[in-house]
């Protein structure tokens, strides 16, 4: 029931440290031993609970063990994918990935590059960027469809998806876009969803994206 007890690389608990985050909210108590176990989870989490560190930690953690088996060579897809329904949510979210990486690269851990693909970005900028490869694409649903679609990213490595916020993302209309990048998908993932609310329509989404979830209700 502490960050120490999840094996977490030493930069990253001086990170939390310096950050005031000490002990664990209800939504990382339970969620990060499932996040790390591989199963499918659905976390019924508001902003403000400390959902963003159940998914982001997971997937540093993966992309640690990763880095050392398959570096990123250029124009590679990522391995792992965030899809957020605003930019500001999807910036916020690069930002804490940003914070984690920069500490592991101050301690000589390997490069692990991390991406933030939203529209209102100019897409020529855009687009060199992902030529370079990332390990971690944190994107809006329109601007990650463009991509895709323009074949300028592939998902033909990716094994982990976090759809945060899924009910914002179904209401702003979105569910269409989601399921186009759902068949960008080649290989097994693990997938994540956060939602502050699950009324049917995202429980009927959460079926058709997720493989035997475990619901964590905090
Ligand atoms: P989130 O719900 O993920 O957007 O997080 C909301 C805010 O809570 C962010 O500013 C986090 O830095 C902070 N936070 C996350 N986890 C903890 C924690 N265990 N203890 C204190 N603050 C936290």
């Amino acid at each position: 029931r502490s960050f120490e007890d999840l094996r977490l690389p030493e930069p990253i608990l001086r990170t939390l440290h310096a950050k005031g985050i000490e002990k664990p909210t209800p939504i990382q108590v339970q969620g990060l031993p499932v996040a790390l176990s591989g199963r499918d989870m659905i976390g019924i989490a508001f902003t403000g609970s400390g959902k963003t560190l159940v998914f982001v930690l997971p997937l540093i953690m993966a992309a640690l063990q990763e880095e050392i088996l398959m570096p990123i060579v250029s124009g590679e897809g990522p391995f792992g994918l965030i899809v957020c329904p605003s930019r500001e949510l999807a910036r916020q979210t690069y930002e804490v990935i940003e914070m984690f990486l920069g500490s592991l690269m101050e301690a000589g851990y390997p490069e692990i590059r991390s991406l933030l693909c939203i529209g209102g970005v100019d897409m020529r900028t855009q687009m060199e960027v992902v030529k370079k490869g990332a390990h971690i694409v944190v994107a809006t649903p329109g601007r990650l469809k463009d991509l895709l679609s323009k074949k300028k990213m592939n998902l033909d490595n990716c094994r982990y998806l976090t759809l945060d916020e899924a009910d914002r993302l179904v209401d702003l209309g979105f569910e269409d876009d989601i399921r186009e990048v759902f068949d960008h998908f080649k290989a097994q993932r693990q997938t994540l969803l956060f939602s502050a609310t699950m009324p049917e329509k995202i429980q009927n989404f959460a079926k058709s994206a997720l493989v035997k979830p475990i619901i964590v209700n905090v």
